[in-house]
């Protein structure tokens, strides 16, 4: 009985195993296929500056829209777009998309306006970074400075020197760099010597629970007075209500992203909002007042 019953387990686990891995490469198969089927959206998520409210820019976020499966966050397919360097063309197209829709809005009157790309480190170890970048800014007509990659704590600890290579030629264009998800990497913090970075972004598991923890709340203070001294900038991430906005606003943090403003959003409904922010509070308006 014993025999058989563990028999049957194997059974099981091999029918799982092979769910599994059919599962794996329906899905690698389709994101082979998703560039070339223009299948990748990017959403965009606002920064928004705490003193003033006003949106300064904004985060690119790519979905898959899965001919069956609807629309997929990257938790369900960046891993394994990663591990096949699926990435690298991913990546390119995410650079490309978001630079032009950058340049759009500058169009558009929100000459101001910041975009931020997340990137993998597969990105720097085994695509031509800089080159992509160089493409991306030149093929959108968009100047440097306006561009903002967020990196990894866990990126900078892989080839340190590699990328810090790219990191500097990229600053020469006028690219800027950010950690996102600061706080959670359990690193020396030696790399923030080496790396010129422009901004801490706090890793929301802090941000959300400043007023229930006083923990989260030490670290979350930690984190914005020591970007201060080196005289980076904090974004603080995950902001789900008004109360955690304004401590953290008192706190002295920067800028914030989060639901309570808005979740990620396509760009025609990006830009609507954006029109209205603009327009609430009067800065940097797309339709300037008329001379009298
Ligand atoms: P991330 O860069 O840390 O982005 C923040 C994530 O938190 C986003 O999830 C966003 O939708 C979510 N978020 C924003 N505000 C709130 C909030 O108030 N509450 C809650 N609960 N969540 C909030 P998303 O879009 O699913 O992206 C997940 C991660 O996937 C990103 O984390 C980033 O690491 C990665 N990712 C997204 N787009 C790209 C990309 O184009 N390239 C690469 N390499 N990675 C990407
Ligand atoms: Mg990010
Ligand atoms: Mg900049
Ligand atoms: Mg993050």
């Amino acid at each position: 009985q014993a025999k058989a019953d563990g028999k049957n387990l194997c059974r099981f686990f091999n029918d799982q195993m092979n769910t599994l891995s059919q599962e794996r490469f329906e899905l690698i198969t389709g994101l082979r296929l998703a560039i070339k089927r223009q299948e990748f959206r990017l959403h965009y998520q606002p920064k928004i500056a705490l003193d003033s409210g006003q949106w300064v820019g904004a985060e690119a976020l790519l979905r898959w829209q899965h001919p069956e499966k609807g629309l997929l966050a990257p938790a369900v397919f960046m891993a394994l777009a990663e591990e096949t360097g699926l990435i690298i063309d991913i990546g390119k197209w995410v650079l490309q998309q978001a630079c032009t829709q950058c340049r759009a809005w500058h169009d558009q009157g929100f000459a101001s306006l910041d975009i931020a790309v997340n990137l993998s480190s597969v990105q720097f170890s085994r695509g031509n970074l800089e080159r992509e970048v160089k493409k991306a800014l030149k093929k959108s007509d968009l100047d440097g400075q306006f561009l903002e990659l967020e990196l990894t704590e866990s990126l900078l600890l892989g080839d340190a020197e590699k990328v810090r290579i790219q990191v500097d030629k990229l600053r020469a264009h006028g690219v800027s760099f950010s950690i996102d998800d600061f706080g959670t990497g359990y690193s020396n913090l030696g790399y923030l010597s080496k790396f010129d970075i422009e901004s801490l972004k706090i890793d929301q598991s802090f941000v959300r629970k400043i007023l229930d923890s006083e923990q989260d709340l030490n670290i979350t203070i930690a984190i914005i007075n020591f970007a201060k001294s080196l005289g980076l900038t904090t974004v603080a991430e995950g902001i789900e209500d008004a109360e955690i906005m304004a401590k953290l606003a008192v706190l002295g943090c920067d800028l914030g992203q989060g639901y309570y403003w808005s979740k990620p959003l396509d760009a025609e409904t990006f830009t609507s909002l954006l029109r209205q922010n603009h327009a609430s509070s009067g800065q940097d308006s797309p339709t300037p007042a008329v001379p009298d």
